[in-house]
């Protein structure tokens, strides 16, 4: 590090899924955002747990992603939500599953953390919301826009950042997959499967197929395959598992910062938005897909 400059970054994606021509700009305006509001926070010296949330809270409110606002519906017609946040300093995880009516997930996840618990499920969750007086919302607000059309929509959102400070932070927050039983919890909120950060190693955010990828574990690969392993390859190789164990329709997208700052990321989905920024960047890159990056730099 040049002149004890203390660097952060911050890698931000809209989930594993495929983005038709007319969503394209508003994928990739929805992550760019995204990636302002977690900068801003690591600029001002805030911690990766901050960022995250910042970021996350963003695309929770943005009806393009299936997370907060946006979500989709499941088999009973209804938004249940999943979210989690891990703090890789103490490896503690706040998560919330099958959860109704809040507004921002990714804020009950977080209020969590400091707690024994580390995932709440359905109404429990909900009576957590509650008593951290976090905002409500109906479920009319929740899933305006993406009517069940009998498609499995994987559209996760995910952040992970590394602060000033060394420390690295993973979050998720989703609406599920669409159709799900109620009561359906995926791997967004399980540690080791949806997300994992541990300072010593690195931090990690998926989306996908939920079941297949708690299966599978693919955080805890990926941060096994990180002590030998370039980000991009480690993640590329743990998601060539799901449609292994899963079938041809198993598929993901994964996001990494290592501890000492390098970005990964990969899918084997048609298309991950992803948009990342670091101390050494002037402003945020954005992505709706690996091939893009290869062959624009
Ligand atoms: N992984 C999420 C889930 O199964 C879905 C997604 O990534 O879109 O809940």
């Amino acid at each position: 590090l040049e002149n004890g400059e203390r660097h952060w970054a911050l890698i931000v994606h809209g989930g594993a899924k495929e983005i038709e021509p007319d969503k394209e700009q508003a994928n990739r305006e929805g992550v760019l955002r995204a990636a302002e509001a977690g900068r801003s926070v690591l600029a001002a010296g805030g911690s990766s747990i901050d960022a995250v949330g910042s970021a996350i809270r963003v695309l929770e409110d943005l009806p393009t992603f299936n997370a907060g606002r946006g979500s989709v519906p499941n088999a009973a017609g209804e938004v249940e939500m999943c979210s989690a946040i891990m703090d890789g300093a103490d490896r503690r995880v706040g998560g919330v599953s099958a959860i109704r009516d809040v507004r921002h997930p990714i804020d009950a996840a977080t209020r969590l953390l400091p707690e024994k618990e580390v995932l709440l499920a359905g109404e429990g969750a909900l009576l957590f919301a509650r008593e951290q007086e976090l905002e409500l919302v109906t479920q009319e607000q929740l899933h305006t826009l993406q009517p069940y059309d009998g498609e499995q929509a994987h559209d996760t959102v995910g952040a992970v950042a590394l602060d000033m400070d060394g420390n690295l932070a993973a979050g998720t927050s989703t609406g599920g997959l669409t159709g799900s039983r109620v009561g359906r919890v995926g791997d967004s909120p399980l540690p080791g499967c949806g997300l994992y950060a541990d300072n010593r190693v690195g931090a990690v955010a998926l989306s996908g197929d939920g079941e297949t990828i708690s299966r599978v574990a693919v955080a805890s690969q990926i941060m096994a395959r990180l002590k030998d392993q370039e980000p991009d390859p480690a993640i590329g190789d743990a998601l060539a598992e799901l449609p292994i164990v899963g079938g041809p329709e198993a598929d993901g997208g994964g996001i990494v910062i290592t501890r000492d700052g390098r970005f990964g990321w990969a899918h084997n989905s048609r298309e991950f938005a992803v948009a990342l920024i670091n101390s050494q960047m002037n402003e945020p890159r954005a992505w709706l897909r690996k091939a893009e990056a290869k062959t624009h730099g």
